[in-house]
């Protein structure tokens, strides 16, 4: 089975980083296995044109038997696989000029608490550092949207997601916030950490054999919406983490990669309600015009939180 996709340099390039054959350590011969399986599987995708819906409820169905494909997936660049088939299909519709998209990973967990221009993500008992994100959403030529609907989600600073990790508040590190009249958004949290795979679990066992790590650097998830617009997947990605090019999920891009600013000056942080230094994050988020009501809304899969 032949993909020209699957063929080009970009991919052949993706496919040794994700069999360890660019890197020392690990088996040879499972790595050039792993490479074989994993190329044979995305023009499998490639030629058959498998939709995303499809492959997640493939995914869905191998979890039921082995827990830890919805990691293995985007450690082996499935995820990442399909962001780029969605961004080549774009492409040849002639649409550019949104945020990126990127993987939505595993830990979404639907109903978030909704609130209007301003939320507060965390309950206050992680003693990371604070931080303030703001931004607006704005139509591709730069027109503001209020009413958008920034849902976010993210880490502790013990790489921990609250619902996966019960000892978590419910909803904690979650929200969806509602852009106000001039299409702004503004939160309050912690800054979060990066986190790796479970130790000695499927994933790792499966990496470590091909001499790869389960890393993610730290990372913020959003779906962006509002309606008339496509509804955005993204994740930002912290500058200056050391898995920022090196994530085993392969999500970040360039674009996405945003500056962490750091108020240590004491009025700053005073003037900011804060008692100890803080940082702030500024990202605008850019919707692409939808066509169809469908592109409106988010891609199918089987998510926590919501009805069958
Ligand atoms: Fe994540």
């Amino acid at each position: 089975m032949k993909s020209a996709l699957v063929e080009s340099l970009e991919i052949q390039k993706l496919l040794d980083r994700i069999s360890g054959l660019d890197m020392p350590g690990g088996d040879m011969r499972r790595k050039q296995i792993l490479r074989k399986i994993v190329s044979d599987l995305f023009a499998t995708i490639d030629t058959f044109d498998i939709s995303p819906e499809e492959f997640w409820t493939t995914v869905n169905f191998l979890q039921n038997g082995a827990p830890e494909f919805g990691l293995i997936a985007p450690g082996l660049g499935f995820d990442h696989f399909l962001d780029l088939r969605m961004d080549i299909a774009d492409r040849a519709k002639g649409l550019e000029g949104g945020t990126p998209r990127t993987i939505e990973g595993p830990l979404y967990v639907a109903g978030a608490p909704l609130e209007k221009g301003y939320a507060r993500l965390d309950d206050g008992t992680d003693k990371g550092e604070a931080l303030i994100m703001k931004g607006r959403v704005l139509d591709t030529a730069g027109k503001p949207i209020p009413g958008a609907i920034v849902d976010v989600w993210h880490a502790n600073t013990s790489g921990a997601y609250s619902y996966f990790d019960t000892s978590q508040t419910p909803y904690n590190n979650r929200r969806r916030i509602e852009t106000d009249g001039q299409g702004s958004y503004k939160l309050q949290s912690i800054v979060p950490s990066g986190y790796a795979v479970p130790p000695r679990g499927t994933a790792e066992t499966l990496l470590g054999a091909v001499g790869r790590h389960g890393h993610r650097p730290a990372h913020i998830h959003f779906f962006v919406s509002a309606p008339g617009y496509r509804h955005l997947t993204t994740q930002i990605n912290i500058d200056g983490d050391p898995y920022l090019h090196d994530d085993f999920a392969y999500a970040t891009r360039d674009e996405l990669i945003v500056h962490l600013t750091r108020h240590e000056e004491p009025e700053s942080v005073r003037n900011a309600g804060f008692n100890a230094p803080y940082s702030e994050i500024s990202f605008d988020f850019i919707l692409l015009s939808a066509t169809t009501a469908e592109e409106t809304q988010l891609q199918d899969r089987p998510r926590v939180g919501e009805q069958a």
